[in-house]
């Protein structure tokens, strides 16, 4: 941020300002005990966070990779197995299925949502693998690997389409693990089931991030899982602990992925006004959708799917020209970002996997148009007012030149 900065892209500095006198507090607490791992705070975090999600288990963790990686062990997903997820991610998403020796499988996303397209896992599953009914296991025909997890990512704050995941899941016998590491509250409506139900909820299991710019952030590295399996929690903290129930009586090797107690303290604090702060960010959300309709044929707004109640971990546009709009944005002292600029299998990390331009051509079209906007709970009304008329002079300038 530079003392030019009017609008900066994210403000962490003020929220943890507001809170200080009771962040101290858990600082002091620690230092008087010396309980820096494990203990109260952590369990109390633990319990108010599955409290918060309408889980029965909450596993604290020190990231959301962890999380990921935790929850495919937990949930018996083996190496060399294929786990299918999309390649519009953050490559935490991936990463954590390389961590456990298993294959990544990308499916394309939907256009409106930019999250997975069932139609596109679909086609997967029913044209490139086939179900082998003696060993009860969809296998992928090209590799014969067997496919074993299906993992979902609730982007930008708003959920995949959970209904029809969820469906091919029980029909081809497959694991779901939720990346919710964007979506702490996030909302999906099951058409099937008549009810609201709430990321983390859906799978097997759910990741969480608590990285310190997600909507519930540490003051450092955090994460947790969540379920609804009391089995899949007992084995998740054993892996989290060296593979130990009992201190020094190891059944399996695990890892050393715990969550702080410090951080744990510090995020029960900022629970307490997470609910709150969805909400501001679900204001300014429908706020820039009003403000920015007025321009819709020249910028592409989020599209909230009626199924879907979203928390804003970002806002995300499309444009022509993004790197032109954001000089123009950064020139006015506004803060943007791309979230994400390669799609994974364009990524030179995933060269080995083979992927051409054009696999997953709604991907790739997104990938060039996106740009986030300004986004925090904590951002004023006259500050988005400035971003949206930058954006729109912008989007009246580029009209007119390519008349
Ligand atoms: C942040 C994030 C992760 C990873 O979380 P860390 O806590 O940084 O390890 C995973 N998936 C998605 C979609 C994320 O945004």
């Amino acid at each position: 941020m530079t003392s030019t900065t009017k609008v900066p892209f994210l403000d962490l500095v003020t929220p943890h300002q507001e809170l200080k006198a009771e962040l101290m507090q858990v600082v002091e607490k620690a230092l008087g005990n010396a309980g820096f791992i494990g203990g109260p705070m952590v369990e109390d975090f633990e319990r108010e966070f599955a409290k918060f999600c309408d889980t029965k288990y909450c596993v604290g963790v020190n990231s959301g990779t962890d999380a990921l990686r935790f929850a495919f062990m937990a949930a018996d997903v083996k190496p060399g197995e294929i786990i299918v997820t999309v390649s519009h991610t953050f490559i935490a998403t991936t990463e954590a299925i390389s961590q456990v020796g298993a294959h990544i499988a990308f499916v394309d996303i939907n256009e409106q949502t930019y999250t997975m397209d069932p139609e596109k896992l679909r086609e997967y599953l029913e044209t490139r693998c086939e179900f082998d009914k003696t060993r009860g296991k969809l296998i992928e025909k090209a590799s014969k690997r067997v496919v074993s997890a299906i993992v979902p990512v609730h982007l930008y704050g708003q959920t995949a389409d959970m209904d029809p995941i969820l469906d091919l899941a029980s029909k081809y016998n497959l694991i779901v693990i939720e990346d919710a590491c964007q979506a702490h509250g996030a909302e999906y409506f099951s058409g099937k089931e008549g009810v609201w139900k709430k990321a983390g909820t859906m799978g097997r299991a759910a990741a969480f991030s608590f990285y310190p710019g997600k909507n519930l952030g540490a003051c450092g590295e955090a994460g947790a899982i969540t379920t609804n399996d009391q089995e899949m929690a007992k084995r998740m903290k054993m892996i989290r602990d060296h593979g130990q129930a009992k201190k020094y009586y190891h059944d399996i090797e695990g890892y050393n992925g715990r969550l702080d107690s410090i951080q744990a303290g510090w995020l029960s604090v900022k629970l307490r006004h997470l609910a709150k702060w969805n909400e501001s960010r679900r204001n300014l959300a429908h706020r820039y959708h009003e403000l920015l309709t007025k321009v819709k044929d020249s910028v592409v707004i989020p599209v909230e799917a009626s199924w879907t109640k979203g928390v804003y971990h970002l806002y995300v546009v499309r444009v022509q020209d993004r790197e032109a709009l954001q000089a123009s944005l950064l020139e006015a002292g506004i803060g943007t970002g791309i979230h994400y600029p390669i799609p994974l299998h364009q990524q030179k990390a995933y060269e080995h996997l083979g992927h051409k331009a054009g696999d997953f051509p709604v991907t790739e079209r997104i990938a060039r148009e996106i740009v986030s906007l300004p986004m925090f709970p904590q951002l004023l009304y006259t500050q988005q007012d400035e971003v949206v008329s930058r954006v729109k002079d912008f989007l009246a300038a580029t009209v007119v030149a390519t008349r």
